[in-house]
């Protein structure tokens, strides 16, 4: 394979020994995301230590047409960082740490292999909050969070990761390094760059650096557990929240489904009876809990409720989330997750057309919903028990068919990755599709970025 020898010398005379690895040494993590279907083990890793490394490896990968996929913390759901056959896989993890606070500006500059959570405890420790949070915060990395547009828990109240992000560093194929490092908050000169690289999950270029914008550090939160009869209900509980709960940052609902499993998972009986939902409402910035309380009393007498729980201490709000974090999961063998959208009037219309529509073909299948309702955001767990890729495309399209005729979309945050590529036309246009091309095609013309992924063929 000359070629191929030609490339890695090239790779060892730009980069130093223990920025290279290739055969043997190249560990098996390195094949794929927490999807677990990544097949493949890359002919090259690298793991630069500056963006000039990156870039030298991203004109040598672009020379040769060598594919490029970069990994952060590999927690990715949607095999969006697998590596492909005879790539080069680019592993942030050694570019870490929080460059800067800037306190007067509530502004955070930090490199992209920094783990969330480390990014989140400097935040605190300067005073602030990072909008930023999500259950994998104690290994996914912040570069891999920007380049898929992560989701998570706080969007409520902050918007997803476009929201928070006010500039970048990115290396383009061919080796150019794109300075975007912007801090304003108000900064109308044109195209905004920066949205281009967050959510193209690895296509379009290598994020280095961002710039974050950080919130005022709010102190206290009161966390309930609330009981309910029916959907409609959920919908009219979260439209008061919204109005009459000042700080509302958390709204997660969990059908009796999900509720009744992840509970039994975590040993706990949190209701005397089941109840056909259960929902978290958190409220952030309170003192103590009373205008929560008041609140739930008032939508109890309202007839809206069923029950609700209020968190005494610090170990019973963690319960709660324990249970929404739904760990049993993990257990539960040939696990198939979902993560779509649909407008939250419909959500409940959608999932039991869902059910219904899984167990024609599975009547013994586990459905599960589960999400953050808030943002109109869905989790499907689905268990048919068998999870080969025939299954999988079977189930998928299910699902996904259902998604396009509610008008949803087949992602929410977890991205398109591998997994959901050959079914994103069912959520973006022909028109928008081309579009995308276009700018795929002016951006890495040779096609080395993360080629497969997001973008199904022409
Ligand atoms: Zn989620």
């Amino acid at each position: 394979m000359p070629e191929v020898n030609a490339f890695v010398s090239a790779l060892s005379q730009a980069l130093d020994d223990s920025a290279l690895m290739t055969g043997d040494r190249i560990p098996a993590r390195s094949r794929s995301d927490a999807s677990l279907s990544g097949r493949h083990l890359p002919i090259a890793l690298v793991r630069p230590t500056s963006v000039e490394q990156v870039s030298a490896t991203l004109r040598i990968c672009n020379d040769h047409r060598v594919p490029v996929v970069t990994q952060g913390g590999m927690t990715g759901l949607a095999g969006g960082a697998n590596a492909i056959e005879g790539s080069l896989v680019l592993s942030l993890e050694r570019m870490s740490g929080v460059e800067e606070i800037d306190t007067a500006a509530g502004t955070m500059t930090l490199k992209a292999g920094t783990v969330l959570e480390t990014a989140q405890k400097a935040a605190e420790d300067a005073g602030f909050l990072l909008p930023i949070d999500l259950g994998s915060r104690g290994s996914c990395q912040i570069g891999g969070n920007i380049a898929t547009n992560a989701g998570g828990i706080r969007v409520i109240r902050h918007g997803v990761t476009r929201d928070n992000i006010l500039g970048l560093e990115a290396v383009l194929a061919d080796g150019t390094v794109i300075s975007s490092l912007n801090r304003l908050r108000k900064n109308n000169t044109g195209y905004d760059l920066k949205q281009l690289f967050i959510g193209s999950e690895g296509t379009l270029g290598v994020i280095t650096r961002a710039v974050i914008r950080l919130q005022p550090l709010p102190v206290g939160k009161a966390t309930a557990l609330v009981a309910l009869p029916n959907y409609e209900n959920a919908v009219q509980l979260l439209a008061k929240a919204q109005a009459g709960l000042v700080g509302l940052s958390a709204f997660e609902i969990m059908w009796q489904s999900y509720f009744g499993f992840a509970s039994q998972g975590e040993g706990l009986k949190l209701f005397e009876r089941s109840h056909p939902f259960a929902v978290i409402v958190e409220q952030s910035g309170t003192p103590d809990s009373a205008a929560l309380e008041n609140f739930l009393a008032m939508m109890f007498e309202e007839g809206l409720i069923e029950d609700a729980l209020i968190a005494q201490s610090e170990k019973e709000a963690r319960q709660f989330w324990a249970v929404r974090e739904g760990a049993a999961y993990d257990r539960l063998p040939h696990l198939i997750n979902f993560d779509v959208s649909i407008s939250v009037g419909r959500l409940g219309e959608f999932a039991d057309a869902c059910e219904a529509a899984i167990r024609e073909g599975y009547p013994d299948a586990h459905v599960a919903f589960f999400g953050h309702m808030g943002d109109s955001n869905l989790h499907i767990a689905v268990a048919v028990g068998a999870s080969d890729p025939a299954t999988l495309h079977a189930v998928d399209g299910i699902v996904y068919g259902i998604v396009r005729d509610f008008h949803g979309s087949i992602s929410a945050e977890h991205g398109i990755g591998a997994l959901k590529r050959d079914f994103l036309h069912y959520s973006r246009s022909p028109e928008e599709l081309a579009l995308m091309r276009a700018i795929k095609q002016t951006l890495d013309p040779r096609g080395i970025l993360n080629p497969g992924k997001l973008l199904p063929p022409a």
